[in-house]
Parts: C-alpha cells; sequence; structure tokens
C-alpha cells in the first residue's frame, strides 16, 4: 500500500492548451501507469480501473487525513472525503459529494471509499460503532437493491443519498439513507444475461436445506424469478456458487450488526421466499366457467403459508376483482392478461414496499439518537450516487427518469458554479468573464412544468381509462410542438426525442402509461392489510406513522410482534386451497368472500413519487456546498488495463465534464470578503506585526507579493482561480 506520488497532469485545468480531444487521451497516459484519479479544476475524475490497486486502504488514508494540504497529495478519493471533511468541521457548512458516470463506472465504490475515509477521520476522534455500522449498511442495500447487468456484475438498481451526520468535534454521531426509485420491474422481468436481485440467488445458495425446505423451495432453476431460461443453470459456476454463498453469509453479518433480529430476518427470508412463489402463479382458461383457473395450486398454496394469507381470499383476488358502486358489491372476472398483471404487480409491491421498510428500520439503527442537544452545530456531509446520464439503443421510462433527474443535476451544477458567480459579478462590480454556457432551464419546463410539462401529462393520461401509449404521444406532440428541445417523429411507434444537454435522446413510450401506473388493485392492498403476519401489514399501511409502531425509539431495541401463522384448516386427500377456493367460485356466480373495503390507499402514480423524491433531493443539495466526483469507464467489457478513448470521450460529454473543463478555467470559483482575506493571508504581503486596513489597495499587494494575476477585487470581495488558493496556501507555509 503506498500513497501515489504526485505527477504531470495531476490538475488538468491547469494545462493551458487542454481541449476536448486532448483530455480523454491525457486521462489514457494516466491511466496507463495506474493513475485513475485526475482533477479538473476542484472536480475529481475517477477512472475505474476494473482492479484492486495498492491506493487505499488504512495507511493510505491516515496519510490523506493527516495531510496538511491535501493539493500537496496526488488526487484520490480520499482527498475529497478530506476536503468535504475539513470544510465542514472548520468552515461550518454542510457539505453534498456528488458522484455521477454510467452504469459500471465506479460511483458505488467510490462512495462506499468515501465513506470509509469519513469513518476514518470521525474515528480518528474517537472509534465509534457507529461509524462501523454505517460502513456495514452495504451489503444490506446491495443484497437486496442490486443486481448483475450487462454493464456491471454488481449494479445499484436504486439511486441514494447518504447523509452522514457529524458533530462539532468531527465525530460521526448518525447518518440517514435516502433511496429512490429502486427498479422493481427486475423482481419479475429482467433483460438477457442479466439477474433479478442478489438476494433471491443468495438465499439459493446459502440457505440450510432445513430453510429451503420450511420455505417450501426447490431448485432455483424453478423459479421464474430466478431461471435465466434457455436452459442455462442459475451458478454459471462452482465459484459463481460460492461467491453468492459469501454474499447470503455477508448479509447476515451485516443485518445482525445492524441490529435486525433473527426473527424479522426469518420472516423477510420468509416474504422473499412467498415472492418466488407467487411470480409462479400460472393461469388457464376454464371454457365451462369462462373464468381462470389456476394451474399450479401448491403455489398458491405455498405463498399464502408463507405470507400468512388465506388461500382462498389470494385466489379470488387474484382471478377476480371486486368493487363498490353506491353500496353493490360488483365483482368481476378478470381477464388472463388482467390476472398476470395483478400477479406481477402484487410481486412487485411486496419487493419494493419491503426494500423501503429494511432502509427505513437501518435509518432507525443509525439516526441520531433520542438527545435533541446533539443536533445542535451539527453538520452534514451528503453522498449522492445516482444512475447517470443514459442513451441506450431503446430508451424506455426508466431512461427518461433518470435523464431527466440528471437534468436537475447537471441545472444545480452550471447553477452552482456559473450563475450564482455571474449574480455575484454583478453586484461586486467586477468585470465579467466571457463564458458561454448551455443553461437547461427549458428543457425543465418541457418535464416539470405544471399543468402543461411532460410528467404533467403522462399522468393525465394515467388518470383516463381509455389512454395508450400512443394517446400519450399525441399529447405531447401537441402541445410540445414549438418547442426547441422537443422533435416529434415519424414512426409509426409512440416515439418522441428530447434534445439534452449531453446530446439527442429517442425515447420509446411503450409501457409508459402501465409503469407509471400504481398497478396495485386496492383488493390487493387489502388482502395484504389482512395477512396474518404483522410485518406484511406494515408494508401494506399507508398511515404516516405506520412504520415505527414495533420500534422502541429509546433504546432502537425492536420488540419483534408474534409471527401469526394462519389458521389453515386442514386439507383432505388430494385437495390443495385453490381448488377449494376455486370451487367456492364455481358454485355462485359471485364471490362469497367479501373482501373487506380498502379505506386509506391513497393510490399515486410512479413519477408523482418520482418528482416528489427529485424536489426534496435538490432541496437537500442546494443548501450544501457541493463537491463533485465524475466515474469513468475505461472500457464496456469490466476489463483491467483497457482504455477506450471513443467511449470515455463520451461519457466526459455525458457527465458535463467537458461543459465543466470550460466554465473552471473562465470563472472564478473561489470568492473571500476582504477582511477574512486579509486576516487570513496578510504575512502574506506585510510584515507579520503591522496592522493592515481593509482595502481593495492592501488585497492587490497581497496578490502581487504572491505573484499572481487574472485575479479580481470587487466592493466587498477578492475573486480568485482556485489555483490563487494553492499558490497563497504555499506562500503561508512559509510564514507557518
Ligand atoms: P456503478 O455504481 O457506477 O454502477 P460500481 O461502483 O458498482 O459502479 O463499480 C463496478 C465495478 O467496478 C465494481 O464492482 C468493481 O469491481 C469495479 N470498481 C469500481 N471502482 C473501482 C476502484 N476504484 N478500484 C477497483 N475496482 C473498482
Ligand atoms: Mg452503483
Amino acid at each position: 500500500m503506498a500513497v501515489p506520488e504526485k505527477s504531470y497532469g495531476d490538475d488538468m485545468a491547469v494545462i493551458g492548451d487542454l481541449t476536448e480531444d486532448s483530455l480523454p487521451h491525457e486521462l489514457k497516459r494516466r491511466y496507463e501507469r495506474n493513475i485513475i484519479y485526475t482533477y479538473l479544476g476542484d472536480i475529481l475524475v475517477a477512472v475505474n480501473p476494473n482492479t484492486m490497486l495498492p491506493i487505499y486502504g488504512g495507511e493510505v488514508g491516515i496519510v490523506y487525513s493527516e495531510a496538511k494540504n491535501l493539493k500537496d497529495l496526488s488526487p484520490h478519493i480520499y482527498a475529497i472525503a478530506g476536503k468535504a471533511y475539513r470544510n465542514l468541521i472548520w468552515g461550518r457548512v454542510n457539505q453534498a459529494i456528488l458522484v455521477s458516470g454510467e452504469s459500471g463506472a465506479g460511483k458505488t465504490e467510490s462512495t462506499k471509499m468515501t465513506i470509509a475515509q469519513l469513518a476514518r477521520m470521525s474515528k480518528s476522534q474517537e472509534p465509534t460503532k457507529l461509524a462501523e455500522q454505517i460502513v456495514e449498511i452495504n451489503p444490506i442495500l446491495e443484497a437486496f437493491g442490486n443486481a448483475k447487468t450487462t454493464m456491471n456484475d454488481n449494479s445499484s438498481r436504486f439511486g441514494k443519498l447518504i447523509e452522514v451526520m457529524f458533530n462539532k468535534q468531527g465525530k460521526i454521531i448518525g447518518a440517514k439513507v435516502t433511496e429512490h426509485m429502486l427498479e422493481k420491474s427486475r423482481v419479475v422481468h429482467c433483460g438477457n444475461g442479466e439477474r433479478s436481485f442478489h438476494i433471491f440467488y443468495y438465499m439459493f445458495a446459502g440457505l440450510s436445506q432445513y430453510e429451503i425446505e420450511h420455505f417450501y423451495l426447490s431448485r432455483p432453476e424453478h423459479y421464474r424469478i430466478t431461471d435465466p431460461r434457455h436452459g442455462a443453470p442459475v451458478f454459471t459456476s462452482q465459484m459463481d456458487y460460492e461467491a453468492n454463498k459469501g454474499g447470503f453469509e455477508e448479509l447476515k453479518e451485516a443485518m445482525n450488526d445492524t441490529g435486525f433480529p433473527s426473527q424479522i430476518v426469518n420472516i423477510i427470508f420468509a416474504i422473499m421466499a412467498g415472492i418466488l412463489h407467487l411470480s409462479n402463479i400460472e393461469f388457464a382458461p376454464d371454457p365451462e366457467l369462462q373464468q381462470l383457473i389456476i394451474v399450479n395450486e401448491d403455489e398458491v398454496d405455498y405463498g399464502s403459508r408463507l405470507l400468512s394469507l388465506q388461500a382462498d381470499d389470494l385466489v379470488t383476488v387474484l382471478i377476480a376483482s371486486s368493487s363498490f358502486v353506491r353500496g353493490e358489491r360488483i365483482v368481476r372476472l378478470k381477464s388472463m392478461h388482467e390476472a398476470c398483471d395483478g400477479r406481477d404487480a402484487l410481486c412487485k409491491a411486496l419487493y419494493s414496499r419491503l426494500f423501503t421498510w429494511i432502509v427505513k428500520r437501518i435509518n432507525q439503527v443509525i439516526h441520531v439518537q433520542d438527545d435533541q442537544d446533539r443536533y445542535i452545530d451539527a453538520g452534514i456531509i451528503s453522498l449522492l450516487d445516482m444512475a447517470g446520464f443514459e442513451r441506450f439503443q431503446v430508451n424506455s421510462f426508466e431512461q427518461l427518469c433518470i435523464n431527466s433527474a440528471n437534468e436537475q443535476l447537471q441545472s444545480f451544477f452550471n447553477t452552482y458554479i456559473f450563475s450564482w458567480e455571474l449574480q455575484e459579478y454583478q453586484a461586486e462590480g467586477i468585470k465579467q468573464p466571457k463564458i458561454k454556457f448551455t443553461n437547461n432551464n427549458e428543457i425543465l419546463g418541457l418535464f416539470f412544468d405544471r399543468p402543461i410539462g411532460l410528467f404533467a401529462i403522462l399522468e393525465d393520461e394515467c388518470r383516463l381509462q381509455m389512454s395508450t401509449d400512443g394517446t400519450f404521444v399525441d399529447h405531447m406532440n401537441k402541445e410540445f410542438g414549438k418547442n426547441d428541445v422537443y422533435k416529434r417523429c415519424k414512426s409509426r411507434d409512440p416515439v418522441f426525442t428530447i434534445e439534452h444537454y449531453a446530446g439527442q435522446v429517442t425515447y420509446n413510450a411503450i409501457g409508459f402509461i402501465e409503469k407509471n401506473r400504481e398497478t396495485l388493485g386496492t383488493n390487493f392492498i387489502s388482502l395484504m392489510q389482512n395477512s396474518h403476519n404483522w410485518l406484511i401489514n406494515e408494508l401494506f399501511d399507508d398511515r404516516p406513522d405506520s412504520n415505527t409502531r414495533n420500534i422502541d425509539k429509546r433504546n432502537s431495541q425492536w420488540t419483534v410482534p408474534e409471527w401469526n401463522q394462519p389458521n389453515m384448516p386442514a386439507l383432505g386427500p388430494g385437495e390443495t386451497l385453490s381448488k377449494r377456493a376455486g370451487k367456492k367460485i364455481k358454485q355462485r356466480t359471485n364471490i362469497d368472500r367479501p373482501l373487506p373495503a380498502i379505506p386509506n390507499s391513497s393510490s399515486t402514480s410512479t413519477s408523482v413519487h418520482f418528482r416528489n423524491s427529485l424536489a426534496s433531493l435538490m432541496e437537500n443539495l442546494k443548501a450544501s456546498e457541493p463537491q463533485f466526483v465524475r466515474c469513468i469507464r475505461a472500457n464496456a467489457e469490466k476489463q483491467y488495463g483497457f482504455f477506450d478513448v471513443k467511449l470515455v470521450h463520451n461519457q466526459l460529454l455525458n457527465t458535463g465534464v467537458f461543459e465543466t473543463t470550460r466554465i473552471r478555467k473562465l470563472g472564478y470559483p473561489t470568492r473571500m470578503h476582504m477582511q477574512d482575506f486579509i486576516n487570513r493571508y496578510k504575512v502574506v504581503g506585510f510584515p507579520v506585526t503591522e496592522s493592515v486596513e481593509i482595502n481593495p489597495a492592501n488585497c492587490d499587494r497581497i496578490l502581487q507579493k504572491a505573484q499572481l494575476y487574472d485575479y479580481q477585487i470587487g466592493k466587498s470581495k477578492v475573486f480568485l482561480k482556485y489555483w490563487h488558493v494553492d499558490q497563497l496556501n504555499m506562500c503561508l507555509e512559509k510564514f507557518i
């Protein structure tokens, strides 16, 4: 382990003739010498090495955490952690570390390393269990939120914001995780060569034979969720099997360390097993009765046992829907398509609600504990790990959400770096540097305006019974005909093109309406609310305090209610539960078991959730000083040692790095009040004993003495390029 040496090009922004073409080549030259980190001004570019380099760990961490001036060391993710930490503790300004890049670029690894380094710095004050717990939450989040994709074997299928809270002494006192947009469709469907969420495979590899039987499970190939299709084995090799087994052990350990009682862990696995069974349920038309029957009743039986449901209730809601109209119960039998959709929606809802619940429970453990005083003077470092801009062959609803979120982040970036500066140049009466920058307000308006923005139109369409993906696109074509960033497309398919900050993307709207509707019917929700399993009740209880009922807040101990197994009437010979339920339905044309009316579930669409969570994310970021980390994939093959210049060029464009380079070079990222400036740097220009008046001339004298040029002095502030600060600090060190 060694601290990498400083080298040429550590900060690309000081290279005078840097261009869009030369930047990727410079990065390549460094990458070939295993130098993966580079500064662009104060932005860190990190190229994924796809191999573990000996530049991490405690020893290196200590060097970075103890460095007097971080710029004396080579660029490193630890330096970003250090900078945020110092700005927080010394400067008392909340920090946000924004990690961006495409899938597989190294965002999550960078985030984990940053947290480890923050914990290390915090621990140097005093070791805490909490700092370790915060590092420990990752295996849990990844087991339930990550999956193997073609881009990344351990791809996060959700965005997350981790807020780490520090007290005045620099000790970690709490943290909070917020998850954004779990890709829940992956529970029941994933692309060729990809997998569903890790947890399912971990269970098959890691559960004991006894547990497998306890959950009524057989081989993973038997389940729709884990079946890789085309007869391929689920585990590609013994090594793969062992890796999943290891993942399961790590998960259990992490849950234990985070304080999940073993009973709760068991219930969580039972629900996972329940989802495996539910997803396997198949329907067939019964021509005689013109209704659906269930083909594999054993899955209904197992699923309902694991989820503590009455099997006949489950069958009823799967094949029929019931509602009240003017006091009359109306029962409607479902079509095959509707029944399959309902089954899948139930699996997705169970999974995503459980994920959210797990995150909430984690938060209750790592949250700042009762003592209100500790909030006072507490500071926060937030870390954002969210999917970067995406442009594929076919772009769907998921890309639309991700890209619109990235537009917001880009706008934040522009605002931070650029607009605020311009405003200040004006206020201070200094000469404005000539910068042309792409303002993306128009596109944000296109997405988020009300009542006529893309999301508003989509939500309108989703409320109408008769709308289709086609009517949605027609509606947009009508509204956005004259919009510069929206282009109608000539095609039979419902497609449209948007001009993003990182280039054009054509979206295919097939499936938008369905993906955006919260498709879980009220009958399903009431079924789950009536489960005998308290955890499932909690998942489907939409009242605001619903997730805190079983927690004793004082000591964060969980009281675990009994897990009531449902009272299952004994089955007759050859009888299965769904057969019995089916019989009941056959006996009458109406359904005899009245479903409880569903009271308080609010059905909002995916995009409403998305907009709300994005808005609160932006609020949070705007209240902090940002540090930007741009992660880059060196090649598409996840290989060590190969650098694909074209691929990298594209990512530099997508992450706004080119735009950044330009703005940083032309603007003045550092502004200091004259008084602060003179107090801090006066020894550079004046004898130590002299008292120095606060005025522009004296500021000028200091800067002249430091042999700087190209700065500006306004009415009350000094405007500096970031390297001016480095130079001044260097001069200062001579006097200390
Ligand atoms: P993202 O979150 O951007 O999709 P990840 O952080 O999951 O990407 O990184 C993908 C893979 O790349 C990791 O599983 C790891 O193998 C490798 N990787 C990423 N960053 C590093 C790094 N700094 N050093 C070594 N390997 C890395
Ligand atoms: Mg990730």
